[in-house]
């Protein structure tokens, strides 16, 4: 049987290391494909952007990527092209051997050596990513290309902006030469293995596991965990309140109480000064306070304009609103404590007040996680978003456009991009969402009888 027919890019390797029945859904039975989601495809295109700025350690390359997804021909054609007219630096250069394709991001001749740089928008080299340059290493030294060296250059999490970005100081190149060479004859006998789940079309017999998150979440979830999320949901069991442990827990919470959510956003490539990659941005909060027992509830919030640093203005006006005493009550209290530390790191003439807010920080998730208060239907879960249509169906994110986390971080990156009227709608959108989220820590402290 001729296997070679195929052409089989890295990614589809990667499924088939995965498992090997992801690449065979993937080939055959791409209907079954869970829907995309936004906040995924947002990580594809700060991937895409990170590739750019990295092309700026070795300025003045030729592009050889393809004009559109389908001609990768055309891309390895000029790669070749590329090489024998002496290009010293080639961005995206597309090697095929024996039906396997793949491109390295950045190719580099120096005194008539070679070496690959393959850009990562993480912040250390991954597993994955070695192999990854190990299959890239395959095919080019199986194309002639005899390699020096190979590097993964990837973000430096200990790079802060100051002013323009640094590239040379933004990115770490480290070399994974010995480690690659290492991983050849496992690549070769993989490949053939994924040639023939290709030529046989049979779909291999594989359980769900925790390969299907890792190391990528896979795709096809949707399609092999249906009967397994089914089968747990009939299964029976019990509410159990523990109450001795929540009476101690609430005999701590003093008045008014803030019930306090952040929204961030985390660019790879940091915008703002004093900033760094995937540096998580607080960009908006909602506070509702209760003063008393008996006083009516108030909301605050914040939300940046979507172009500026929000940092600063929403310490100063938060500080501000949450005053010198009372407990600060948060679902989840290590997001917003790292991000508050942050905070102080970077404006240090908040440091001292902000400190002193930490001190009055109480994790509500606590009754969850040590099951203080338990309910089957949490499915075992102490998000937000599971235990508030538990206890309290009749608030609901369902009835908002904006329904989660990444969602809001998502559209708040894309504010400046919109149109006027679209912002405005998108704005009202985030200050409901966030308010929404304070609000269900407020009821559903009531529920568990709270008063
Ligand atoms: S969901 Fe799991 S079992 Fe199904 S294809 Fe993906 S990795 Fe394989």
């Amino acid at each position: 049987m001729n296997y070679a027919k195929h052409i089989f890019s890295k990614s589809t390797f990667l499924y088939f290391l995965q498992c090997p029945k992801r690449l065979f859904l993937h080939k055959f039975k791409g209907e079954l494909r869970n829907p995309e989601d936004e906040a995924q495809q947002s990580i594809f295109s700060s991937g895409t952007n990170v590739g750019l700025l990295a092309q700026g350690l070795f300025p003045g390359g030729i592009n050889a990527e393809p004009p559109d997804a389908f001609s990768y021909h055309l891309s390895v054609a000029k790669t070749q092209q590329l090489i024998k007219e002496g290009a010293e630096v080639i961005y995206e250069a597309c090697f095929n051997y024996d039906g396997v394709l793949c491109a390295i991001d950045i190719l580099v001749k120096e005194k008539n050596l070679w070496y690959a740089f393959e850009v990562k928008g993480t912040t250390t080299v991954k597993q994955p990513h070695k192999i990854d340059a190990s299959l890239q290493y395959f095919v080019l030294t199986n194309s002639g290309i005899q390699l020096e060296d190979i590097f993964i250059v990837h973000l430096n999490n200990q790079y802060v902006r100051r002013g323009e970005i640094n590239v040379q100081e933004l990115f770490t190149k480290q070399s994974i030469h010995e480690q690659v060479k290492e991983q050849q004859e496992f690549i070769e006998t993989k490949i053939v293995e994924l040639k023939k789940v290709v030529a046989y079309k049979i779909e291999p017999i594989v359980e769900v596991g925790k390969h299907c998150e890792k190391p990528y979440p896979c795709d096809f979830t949707g399609f092999c965990w249906k009967n397994v999320n089914e089968e747990e949901t009939k299964s029976e069991r019990e509410e159990y309140i523990n109450k001795e442990y929540l009476n101690e827990f609430f005999s701590e919470l003093q008045y008014p109480l803030f019930y306090f959510d952040l929204e961030t956003v985390n660019p790879a490539i940091p915008e703002f000064n004093f900033s760094r990659p995937y540096q998580q941005i607080p960009f908006q909060y909602s506070l509702h306070i209760q003063r008393n027992k008996d006083s009516e509830l108030e909301q605050k919030e914040f939300l940046g304009d979507g172009l500026t640093d929000p940092r600063e203005v929403l310490v100063k006006e938060l500080l501000a609103s949450l005053g010198n005493e009372g407990s600060i009550i948060v679902w989840n209290q290590t997001f917003e404590i790292s991000r508050l530390k942050e905070l102080a790191r970077d404006f240090p003439i908040y440091e001292k007040q902000i400190y002193d807010v930490l001190e009055r920080v109480v994790d509500i998730m606590i009754v969850f996680r040590k099951k203080m208060f338990y309910h089957p239907d949490f499915n075992e879960s102490y998000s937000i978003k599971k235990v508030l249509p538990v206890l309290v169906p009749e608030l609901s994110y369902s009835d908002l456009s904006i329904q989660d986390g990444g969602s809001a971080s998502l559209i708040y990156s894309e504010l400046k991009n919109q149109t006027e009227e679209i912002q405005i709608e998108q704005r009202k959108n985030l200050l409901e969402y966030c308010k929404l989220d304070t609000l269900a820590m407020v009821k559903i402290l009531e529920k568990i009888n709270f008063t």
